[in-house]
């Protein structure tokens, strides 16, 4: 029995949008490790800046540092609590840190197997043959209510609840992710983003704009310029990953 070998490739953007003054948004990514995450921040001062790279860096650091053998869920489970405890003691120390958090998407591979972990409202898809699904749930009011049933889903976007995420890292002492298991098939196409990308643009917009044959760079640049054409209001980043043949 041969074993196929899985290549996976990766592109990023991060872009500030045309509103806000700083760029609140962190991602990382290492294609030889098979870890891809973007963080989205939050926290006044610079708060939502610190906690966002803090969570990126300790996330990276502990997944590409890890033993062979480890299997992988438990070792994401691991990097975010250390993550969370980073945030949070930093928080604890400042009154002006006070209160900061972040979102976290992140895509784990290895081999054919992929993992999508989430806490908070940024999200991971996943576009096969042309059609594109949202595999997080995104951990908001909204999306609660939706659930619930008290709240149709296009109304969620004009909400003014909308904002309100009701998990995050560095917030608690302790926080618990999804993990989404997944197979991956030759073609697949991974997209992790921040809130700045979907809040401006449609799912199905995403998915004609994912569907153009362009390298991943490209895609990347067209998915920030369409949503800072559609306003920009917050920080877009986008980080595709695409599963070769
Ligand atoms: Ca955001």
């Amino acid at each position: 029995m041969s074993t196929a070998v899985v290549h996976y490739t990766a592109a990023a953007i991060s872009d500030r949008g045309r509103k806000r003054p700083s760029n609140e948004d962190a991602f990382g990514y290492s294609v030889e490790h098979g870890v891809y995450v973007v963080c989205d921040g939050m926290g006044g001062a610079a708060g939502g800046e610190i906690a966002s790279s803090l969570a990126v860096d300790e996330f990276m650091k502990r997944l590409t540092g890890r033993t062979a053998d480890d299997p992988l869920p438990t070792g994401a489970e691991q990097a975010i609590a250390a993550a969370n405890q980073a945030i949070f003691t930093r928080s604890e120390r400042s009154n002006k840190l006070s209160g900061m958090g972040t979102t976290l998407v992140a895509l784990l591979t290895n081999e054919r197997h992929v993992w999508m972990i989430n806490v908070g409202d940024s999200r991971g898809y996943r576009m096969r043959s042309g059609r594109l699904e949202q595999i997080t749930v995104d951990h908001s009011l909204v999306e609660e209510q939706v659930r619930m049933g008290r709240l149709e889903r296009s109304e969620a976007l004009r909400s003014p609840l909308r904002n309100v995420i009701t998990r995050a890292l560095g917030t608690q002492s302790s926080v618990t992710p999804d993990i989404f298991e997944l197979e991956t098939a030759p073609g697949d196409l991974f997209l992790l983003c921040s809130d700045g990308l979907t809040r401006e643009l449609s799912d199905a917009l995403i998915e004609s704009l994912l569907g153009a044959a362009a390298p991943l760079e490209e895609l990347c640049s067209r998915l920030a310029a369409a949503a800072n054409q559609a306003g920009g209001h917050d920080n877009i980043t986008c980080l595709l990953v695409r599963v070769e043949a």
